[in-house]
């Protein structure tokens, strides 16, 4: 909690400003009452309309002024949380930003959308629920005793008593009964959120399975359960309202009754009896929002749990002990794998000491079956993972110690699916080359055969591009690894789920867009091998035979008998 106070530090002036109007606001109140109580009392005695002059116009001088001193704070005090909201969610992402893949590819979307969302909007009352109201308060309180000891100094201890009860007890009471409460509320709420996420991103498998009923049972539920906390806490929150208003009242009734025998010994006049205790009564104002504050710490405490446990998870921190300072200049001659190992959880290897290199200009094939690591191998070289063991050498450095940016910008990246965000055509492609003419977006459509869409680049592909079709979905793919120019391509299964025609179309124009790049394909169907360089087949985490497509064929082995099992199929 001290850490997001931190923040409002960063703010001082404007801190310092929205407390100074916030207090402002209460004196006027208390201004307004006393004046007004005097002008009421001071009228029943008749005087001349002169008399009232100098009080009506303090009446009209505290009514306006409270008006616009609480505009000015309320102005003030939101901008001031805004900023603070805005410095601590730019902290945020950059954290996120920072972590590595490995950790991110492990959460929960919605954990992380409820942390950036709604726990930053926990934290907003922070300032204007806990520390402005408290910091008020002691102020006013400070005020209202000064003020009253010219009038009796018990009559100041009494007040300050009430000021206690009101400002202390009651809320310190409606903490202890909301205990947990605040932890709960926040905690369902997540939980529905990441819910809400998961389903949604699935509901299209939901409604082919035809789960959706289930579905809406299970929010439903969620729901029922936020709304019965909700309902419980916003009862507590009456509740410390009424408080609050029996307090002021009766703190208002004792001053009065103490202020009688003192306005009939003659030590206060009888006209100020009024706008003595209104005075008083107003200046509880300062006091209506303590316990709501102190419900509220609970949850911003929990919320700030939540966001500084995210975003200083040591756990997630990508590994900078290397520092990546080498900028890529030139294209490297070869990618070279040394003994790499590598586990997912610690315990199963999903690779076991793999090397091979793939020379610049080369093209690899990776085969074989399901779960022998091949995507894995992909991971490790665009550094979604670091190796357990072993090094990735590109062009003699480890790929660890070079700069991301310049590094990734070295692959295009085809895989069997690809992303394609809800924004227009242009945009989508634009990802790759941010620089890009419409012309040259036009014309890499055309180079991949998407050339039907390349007048309308401003068409809007839907969610996750479903106006695609699967096989448009890998050509806009393959335009984008066209678009960044990169030295090496990545294919990842990219042609797994298109028809036989496609399939074809696609390779060819990949074939002929290639170029003197280095090209690493993944695949399951062994189409074109013969134009490989070199065929590296694996089989639990490792790679148990590697050549060219004939040498391996000629070797008879677990190739041979894959490409056989595979040409017996087609040719049912
Ligand atoms: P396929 O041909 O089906 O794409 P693959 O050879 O690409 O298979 P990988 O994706 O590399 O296989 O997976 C290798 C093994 O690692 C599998 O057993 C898989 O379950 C496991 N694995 C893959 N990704 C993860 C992950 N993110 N976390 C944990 N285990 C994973
Ligand atoms: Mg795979």
């Amino acid at each position: 909690m001290l850490r997001v106070i931190g923040y409002i530090r960063q703010h001082k002036a404007a801190f310092i400003g929205a407390v100074l109007l916030a207090a402002g606001t209460i004196l006027a109140g208390i201004g307004l009452m006393s004046t007004s109580g005097y002008l009421i009392s001071r009228a029943a005695q008749r005087p001349m309309i002169v008399d009232l002059f100098m009080v009506t116009a303090g009446v009209r001088f505290f009514g306006i002024s409270r008006a616009v001193v609480r505009y000015f704070e309320r102005v003030v005090s939101h901008d001031l949380t805004f900023k603070i909201l805005l410095s601590m969610r730019i902290g945020l992402y950059r954290q996120i930003d920072s972590f590595s893949q490995k950790w991110l590819m492990t959460r929960r979307p919605g954990d992380l959308l409820a942390g950036v969302t709604s726990d930053i909007e926990t934290l907003q009352n922070v300032y204007l629920r806990i520390v402005s109201p408290i910091i008020v308060a002691f102020l006013i309180g400070a005020l209202t005793f000064w003020g009253l000891t010219f009038f009796s100094m018990n009559m100041a201890w009494v007040t300050f008593l009430f000021f206690l009860l009101n400002g202390l007890a009651a809320p310190l009471l409606m903490a202890r009964i909301t205990r947990g409460r605040g932890k709960t509320e926040v905690q369902t709420r997540s939980r529905l959120k990441t819910f809400l996420v998961d389903r949604l991103q699935g509901m299209q498998e939901l409604s082919w399975m035809g789960q959706q009923q289930n579905s809406r049972d299970s929010f439903n539920q969620m729901q029922g359960d936020l709304d019965h906390i909700q309902r419980k806490n916003a009862g507590i929150s009456g509740l410390a309202e009424s408080l609050n208003n029996l307090f002021s009242h009766l703190g208002m009734f004792f001053v009065l009754v103490m202020a009688i025998p003192l306005v009939m010994n003659g030590e206060i006049k009888g006209v100020v009896l009024a706008a003595l205790t209104l005075g008083v009564l107003s200046s509880f104002e300062a006091l209506q929002g303590l316990a709501n504050a102190f419900i509220q710490y609970e949850n911003s405490d929990e919320a700030a749990r939540r966001l500084f446990s995210i975003a200083e998870n040591k756990e997630a921190a990508a590994d900078n002990s290397v520092p990546e300072t080498q900028i890529l200049s030139t294209i490297p001659e070869a990618i070279t794998f040394q003994d790499i190992s590598f586990s997912y959880d610690g315990v199963t290897p999903t690779l076991k000491a793999v090397s091979f290199t793939l020379s610049a200009g080369s093209c690899t094939a990776i085969v074989g079956s399901t779960g022998s690591g091949k995507s894995t191998l992909i991971n490790l070289l665009l550094r979604f993972w670091p190796p357990d063991s072993g090094k990735i050498m590109v062009g003699g450095s480890d790929i660890n110690q070079l700069e991301e940016t310049s590094y990734r910008s070295l692959f295009g990246v085809v895989s069997q699916d690809n992303w394609i965000f809800n924004r227009s055509l242009r945009e989508n492609l634009l990802l790759a080359k941010p620089e890009a003419t419409d012309d040259e977006l036009r014309e890499s459509l055309i180079h991949v055969g998407l050339e039907h869409f390349a007048h309308d680049l401003d068409m809007e592909p839907g969610t996750q591009g479903m106006r695609f079709s699967g096989g448009e979905r890998q050509l806009l793919a393959l335009a984008r690894a066209w678009l960044t120019q990169s030295h090496c391509w990545i294919f990842d299964e990219a042609t797994a789920h298109l028809d036989v025609k496609t399939e074809r179309k696609i390779l060819d124009t990949l074939w002929a867009l290639k170029g003197n790049r280095t090209l690493l394909m993944v695949t399951h169907r062994l189409l074109d091998m013969d134009k490989m360089d070199k065929i590296l087949v694996m089989d639990k985490g490792e790679i148990v035979e590697q050549g060219t497509h004939a040498i391996l064929l000629s070797a008879n082995n677990y190739y041979a008998r894959m490409f056989n099992h595979q040409n017996q199929i087609l040719s049912y």
